[in-house]
């Protein structure tokens, strides 16, 4: 009997494996780590394969791929080779999907955004999964419910092998347009353009800034965001039918939390929700851990970790989300980027800390603001610390990758809040 190939035993490939078992369908796997003993539903496998040469293609019908495996990866191009079907598990729970479809893709923001989304569909009484990139697979929370609204955060990489998906509401955030020549960036965005958009009908909405809008293949309805009516004021956000929401609603809605929050809203008014709900949840949403996250204050200072800015144009967003005086920390592993590109004239630091592998590029690049270099990250967040003044804000925004020091910007964040609770606690202590 015909089988499905599950190719890739992480997250997703076990939530797909799962629903193959729960559907009693026969089905392989294979995981380029010959030492991975499938666990859970995928040990439920026909066949464990783990040398893409070595794959017996005849009984196959259909490959579901997960977002780890590159479009070069030698299982795809065996699996073309063979004449069998790539699918990826984005698709493959599409498929199984009867409700709602929320699918939003972008350089930067996504997850503060698909997080505010499903927040504000929950307040107002909607029945509501938030999943795909952020950290649930799809798979893993469909179900042919027709009354669930399904708010998924895409990657390039999940758009890869779609073949039907069609979201109700398609949202392109941005793209880093500064680096639109650069490969990474302008593959999203080709493939958010072509696999996001390009199969939506009339029945469907579109929403992106302006000028990638008019780019997007597909037959939704389209719109511009901001618009003349749907836009960000001095002091609040303006939707029509909806009103105004205050910015001071919340401490979240600074920088470019308030551009993510207008898409929110107008996804969320596509969907029925009336103005009252959409305030309750933008008064209440916590926002996410690791993006400008508040930690609290320690001697009179606030410190913001927004260890999750490991590029420039993340990092601009913390720092524009600053209305008042603030030190800066900077640094960590070396993407390639230069900081000059930084827009720090508006409200510039107060000082510069710079740490890390990126250290002596951060204190070239941005000389004339005298940065002080410190290696080591604890002593750079205590020197920072040291360096503002009660009332200033404490600002991890590094535009840089966490390698150097950390296994990822979660590990580096959760030592920036590790830092914070100990300073604080010690302080008390010692009172
Ligand atoms: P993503 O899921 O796309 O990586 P996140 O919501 O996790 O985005 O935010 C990542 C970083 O990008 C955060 O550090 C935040 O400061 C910054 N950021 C958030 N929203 C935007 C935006 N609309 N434009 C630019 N940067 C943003």
């Amino acid at each position: 009997m015909a089988a499905i190939l599950v190719a890739g035993l992480g997250r997703s490939g076990l939530a797909v494996a799962e629903k193959l078992v729960a559907e009693q369908r026969t089905f392989e796997t294979y995981d380029d780590r010959a030492e991975t003993v499938p666990s859970g539903a995928a040990a439920a496998g026909r066949r464990h394969w783990h040398d893409a040469t070595a794959v017996d293609w005849s009984a196959l019908e259909e490959v579901v791929v997960s977002p780890g495996l590159a479009l070069t990866h030698p299982l795809i191009v065996a699996a073309q080779a063979a004449g069998v079907p790539v699918i990826s598990e984005l698709e493959f729970a599409y498929r199984r999907c009867r409700g709602t479809i929320v699918a939003v893709t972008g350089s930067n923001g996504k997850s503060t955004t698909v997080s505010m989304i499903a927040h504000l569909l929950a307040a107002g009484g909607r029945e509501v999964r938030l999943g795909g990139n952020i950290g649930t697979a799809f798979a893993a929370i469909v179900d042919d419910r027709d009354d669930v609204v399904y708010v998924i955060e895409v990657s390039s990489f999940q758009l890869e092998h779609v073949k039907e998906f069609q979201p109700h509401i398609g949202v392109l955030l941005n793209v880093v347009a500064d680096h639109l020549d650069r490969h990474g960036d302008l593959a999203t965005y080709r493939a958010a353009k072509e696999q996001l958009f390009a199969r939506q009908n009339s029945a469907h909405v579109a929403l992106a800034p302006a000028e990638l809008l008019e780019n997007l293949p597909g037959e939704a309805r389209r719109l511009a965001l901001p618009n003349r009516d749907d836009t960000l004021t001095d002091h609040a956000l303006r939707l029509t039918g909806l009103g105004y929401f205050a910015y001071n609603l919340n401490p979240l809605l600074a920088g470019p939390n308030r551009n993510n929050a207008l898409f929110a809203c107008a996804v969320v008014r596509e969907l029925g929700l009336r103005a009252e709900a959409i305030r309750a949840g933008l008064a209440s949403f916590e926002g996410l851990t690791h993006r400008m996250e508040r930690l609290g204050h320690w001697e009179e200072r606030l410190w913001i970790n927004d260890s999750k800015a490991t590029n420039v144009h993340a990092a601009q967003a913390g720092i524009d989300a600053q209305a008042g005086k603030y030190v800066l920390i900077l640094g960590g592993s070396d993407k390639g980027e230069r900081f000059d590109g930084l827009k720090l004239a508006q409200n510039p630091p107060q000082h510069i800390v710079a740490y890390g592998e990126t250290a002596p590029k951060i204190c070239a690049d941005l000389a004339r603001f005298n940065p002080v270099r410190v290696d080591a990250f604890d002593a750079a967040c205590f020197e920072a610390h040291r360096l503002a003044q009660p009332g200033e804000v404490v600002l991890l925004s590094p535009a840089c990758a966490s390698f150097d020091q950390f296994q990822s910007f979660a590990h580096r964040g959760d030592r920036f809040k590790q830092l914070f609770a100990e300073a604080v606690a010690g302080s008390r202590e010692s009172r």
